[in-house]
């Protein structure tokens, strides 16, 4: 191929430009299209996603059991009920999702098999170019766009996170992290050792047990878990009392997040209590003679870390029915046959699954670039946890730790709207956060307080991250109470956000 054609074929073939690009077509994404056709329906706009289809996360996640760890009561939107149990497989998510894009006729505006490799901002023009690979053709696209909305989620989809332990490469039998479960994976009869006891290892291994010979799962420390049955029963109470769905819907939500503030709280005043609240429920599954206290008694506070729900406690039924079995212990090696352990403990697998979490991405692995200059995000500090300083245009969706995903999801599509209608109000094209001279001497911290919450991935990921202050202008708050009504009635004139 003569060098004229080679450029012919990578250089972009077309730009197209709308006034809002989202990115990513997960449950921030779609739900972005859905405020943005309702509430702005003069804003043109597009959904570039990667993958083939929607669902992020859901699509993502195939190993065997995945499942929500949050109640669809409020992991769903608010604005489309939830009608079957709280606790919900990937396939029933994807389901609910595809009615909100079926409903709402969102599909026209979605391009899937689109990769965002670039993103460069200039001032001049006050336009974002973007540069995009179709995934199915390898076409180079560009887009422009005057405000980009990151849908993008926090992890890498293509690759999960697995530590580098010694020895790995001896092992005989099959390592696979749950985040590119392999289609051909035959667990029948086979010992397996999943590592990690996180959400992921909880739903994966009550759902495997039946056909292994036994699973063990190697944990370095506990975790907490809140085993209970998946039901709620205020939700099938109205039900029977034949209340409207929609209702059925906000009545269920408000009581869940009622009494998730409760619990929260109780979590922060009284710690001691609420572990041991949370170690006795464990205990009821287990038996007295169990060793709860090595294998279910974690060091950290209750919702230092997200905490996952049990539905009816079918991890803990594997366990005492002999399937599945803990071990709290450290990796010394991989061996040929399985793990050595540090206590001088051997465990036997043919399959090793780790279950050790994500790859932190932050901003979609997009590259990007302020009027010439790399974007160093962790350099700026985030305005209400969605913008960031000194990045005009530009606004990101990170949800809740604690509670559902969505619940902010929901909350920042309002702000997005609002603050497009207040931009074209001012006739203004250009926003951009800025610390104010009030805020010249505010501590500039760590993203999040590892003493509030402290996963892995954000450990490990906190020097990519953005800074925040210590007031509630300059942080990501965690706290859906307080930021349900604190970001509606965010001031958009209060000289944080500096519009041209
Ligand atoms: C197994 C698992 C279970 C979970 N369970 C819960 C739960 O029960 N409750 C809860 O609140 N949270 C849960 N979470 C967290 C979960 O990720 C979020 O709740 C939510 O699904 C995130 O949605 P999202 O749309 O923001 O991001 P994602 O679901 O991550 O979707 C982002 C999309 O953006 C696309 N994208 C990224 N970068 C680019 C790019 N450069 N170009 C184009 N497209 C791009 C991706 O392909 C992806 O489709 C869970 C996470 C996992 C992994």
């Amino acid at each position: 191929m003569s060098q004229t054609e080679l450029l012919a074929e990578t250089a972009p073939q077309q730009t197209e430009h709308f006034d809002v690009i989202i990115v990513g077509a997960g449950i921030s994404g779609v739900g972005g299209a859905y405020h943005l056709t309702n509430q702005c329906p003069d804003q043109r706009f597009v959904v570039l996603e990667a993958l083939g289809d929607f669902g992020g996360t859901w699509l993502t996640h195939t190993y065997p059991g995945i499942r929500s760890d949050s109640d669809l009561y409020t992991f769903g939107y608010r604005f489309k009920p939830w009608t079957s149990a709280p606790i919900a497989a990937a396939h029933e998510i994807r389901k609910y999702m595809g009615e909100v894009i079926d409903e709402n006729d969102l599909a026209r505006h979605i391009r899937y098999q689109h990769t965002i490799s670039k993103a460069s901002w200039s001032s001049v023009d006050n336009l974002w170019t973007l540069e995009v690979t179709r995934g199915d053709t390898g076409e180079q696209l560009q887009f422009t766009t005057n405000f980009l909305w990151m849908c993008q989620g926090y992890y890498r989809h293509a690759q999960g996170y697995t530590p580098d332990w010694p020895g790995m490469e001896r092992f005989n039998g099959r390592i696979v992290h749950p985040q590119t479960w392999p289609d051909d994976l035959d667990l029948t009869g086979k010992n397996v050792v999943v590592i990690g006891s996180g959400a992921t290892a909880a739903t994966l291994v009550p759902a495997i047990a039946g056909d292994c010979n036994h699973v063990t799962v190697l944990q370095r420390s506990p975790t907490y878990f809140f085993p209970g049955s998946n039901v709620n029963e205020l939700a099938d109470t109205l039900r029977e009392l034949e209340i409207d769905e929609a209702w059925i819907h906000e009545i269920v939500r408000r009581k869940i997040l009622h009494d998730q503030h409760v619990m929260t709280s109780l979590a922060l005043e009284e710690p001691e209590f609420v572990k041991q609240e949370l170690i006795a429920g464990v205990r009821t599954y287990l038996g007295a003679d169990y060793d709860v206290d090595k294998h279910f008694t974690p060091r950290y506070r209750p919702w230092q870390q997200r905490l996952a729900f049990i539905p009816d406690g079918d991890l803990f039924k594997g366990i005492a029915s002999g399937k599945a079995s803990m071990a709290t212990d450290e990796i010394e090696t991989f061996t040929e046959t399985g793990i050595h352990l540090k206590s001088g403990d051997d465990l036997e697998a043919d399959v090793i699954i780790t279950a050790t979490g994500f790859n932190l991405s932050v901003l979609g692995d997009i590259a990007f670039v302020i009027n010439g200059e790399p974007l160093v995000l962790s350099d700026t500090v985030t305005y209400r946890g969605m913008m960031f300083t000194g990045v005009p245009n530009l606004l990101w969706v990170f949800g809740y730790f604690r509670a559902s995903w969505t619940l902010r999801a929901d909350l920042i599509a309002d702000f997005v709207c609002k603050l497009l209608i207040h931009m074209s109000e001012l006739g203004s094209s250009r926003v951009t956060p800025m610390l104010r001279p009030a805020d010249a001497d505010m501590p500039i911290l760590s993203w999040i307080d590892p003493e509030n919450f402290n996963p892995g991935y954000l450990m490990r990921g906190m020097h990519l991250l953005p800074k925040r202050g210590d007031k509630p202008e300059w942080q990501h708050t965690q706290d859906y109470w307080t930021e349900k009504d604190l970001l509606p009635a965010a001031d958009l004139d209060d000289g944080c956000l500096v519009y041209e």
